[in-house]
């Protein structure tokens, strides 16, 4: 076996991805009408290339940092390297194959890794157990939860895979943001060395900077999602993720916001709505599936039901000041990495987390929530109830809750959700 090939082995989900990414766009292209579903079309051409730049620098030789997504990717950007976004891509392999990463969830749960730990991690877990992944390093914060912190040490003990831990504090304050921009300074400094390289912070601004720009678009959008009917189709919401994982600092990410951007302002101008007519607006303060986004086409065209944000598209965060001093820089980084998706919800008490519910609430103007919980989700478990009487209270709208794992079909069926959701919005209508 020659070196090339040794090197493209070190992440073969990578590239099997990349080819279910591939298969899909050439789907898409030849079988979707122009004005198909856009945002999945613009979402692949966009995120391809850069994929497949990554594994052309894997088969360079360049090293393979694994990170937890709760770790922005675009900070990685210090290192040259090919940074590999560990539930991000066993997720979006779940949607793009039949049968999604089960086999890797058996697995690893058949070498005896619990069952209600998160299937985020048991997808890549099962994958580095059977050799798909050789990492030169992996880093992670101690967010969002128990399951990610009971979860990565395998990486290390069983698969001696060096990790790199950034302390994240349970509370959202300043003394706690100043402590986490220390951590984040210290674990790249600490992935440096494990990779042979010095950080380039220089570098890693120009990446933060196209963040803030994507941050600038996200809020426009926002706030056209903020009208009746909404101008987004709902698989946009599971794009936007992917986006996020794959494509954070890299130009790619503004032109993939540019380019929703438009098709929302058209929509907004003429009153469009991707299913035909809007019936019910709904958001989700947790996932939407994974092992099945067809979903949110069904909700779209058949039930009419706009999903207006999921928990990876609903956190803004300040832009970063990349002008002044390293000290500045990193505050600045552990606020947003602080109020990044889950780990905002899932840090700190809940109370944030039902203040922003009603919020969105009443400037979404939601007819419901739809609050799908997993049995990962320890720290999310108590909510539920709490967020239905909050949103009848103070909104007066319902919430339907619904049992699933976002990657493994087997817990709760595509179907089974579908008819949960029909017959919760017979009492809407
Ligand atoms: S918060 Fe829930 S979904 Fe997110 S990583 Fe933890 S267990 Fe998984």
């Amino acid at each position: 076996m020659n070196t090339t090939v040794k090197m493209e082995n070190k992440i073969a989900p990578y590239q099997m991805l990349l080819d279910a990414m591939e298969t899909t766009h050439e789907l898409v292209e030849k079988i979707l009408p122009e004005t198909g579903i856009p945002s999945l079309k613009i979402g692949l051409e966009e995120i391809i290339p850069v994929v497949r730049k990554d594994i052309e620098k894997a088969r360079e030789g360049v090293p393979i940092v694994g990170y937890h997504f709760a770790f922005q990717a675009d900070y990685l950007k210090c290192f040259d390297c090919v940074p590999i976004c560990l539930e991000g891509v066993s997720y979006f392999l779940s949607t793009l194959l039949i049968n999604g990463v089960e086999k890797y969830y058996d697995v690893i749960g058949n070498w005896g890794h619990p069952f209600h730990t998160c299937s985020a991690q048991k997808g890549a877990m099962g994958m580095s157990l059977e050799n798909l992944y050789h990492f030169d390093a992996i880093i992670t914060p101690t967010a969002p939860c128990d399951s990610t912190c009971a979860s990565y040490p395998f990486f290390k003990y069983e698969k001696k895979f060096p990790l790199i831990i950034a302390d994240m504090p349970f509370l959202h304050d300043e003394k706690s943001y100043e402590y986490y921009a220390e951590q984040l300074k210290l674990s790249l400094y600490s992935l440096g060395e494990v990779i042979g390289q010095e950080p380039d912070f220089d570098k890693m601004r120009k990446a933060l900077e196209v963040e803030n720009e994507v941050s600038k678009l996200r809020m426009e959008l926002f706030d056209l999602i903020k009208a009746v009917p909404s101008p987004i189709e709902n698989i946009f919401n599971p794009i936007a993720a992917a986006s996020t994982v794959f494509i954070s600092g890299a130009p790619e990410n503004i032109s993939f916001y540019s380019r929703i951007l438009e098709i929302a302002k058209s929509r907004y101008k003429n009153n469009n709505h991707h299913g035909g007519e809007e019936r019910i607006r709904s958001i989700w303060p947790y996932m939407v599936t994974f092992f099945d986004i067809s979903l949110c086409e069904w909700l779209d065209r058949e039930l009419g039901m706009s999903v207006l944000l999921d928990i990876f598209n609903y956190n803004l965060s300040d832009p970063i000041d990349t002008k002044s001093d390293l000290d500045t820089l990193f505050y600045g980084m552990a606020r947003k990495a602080m109020g990044w998706p889950m780990v905002k919800q899932s840090t700190e008490f809940y109370y944030p987390f039902l203040d922003d519910c009603i919020r969105m609430a009443k400037d979404f103007s939601a007819d419901c929530f739809i609050y799908t919980q997993s049995i990962a989700c320890k720290q999310f478990g108590g909510i539920p109830q709490l967020l239905r009487e909050a949103l009848r209270d103070e909104v007066g709208i319902p919430m339907l809750v619904i049992d699933f794992d976002v990657g493994d079909a087997r817990i709760t069926s595509a179907k089974a959700i579908k008819d949960k959701i029909s017959m919760f919005v017979q009492t809407l209508l």
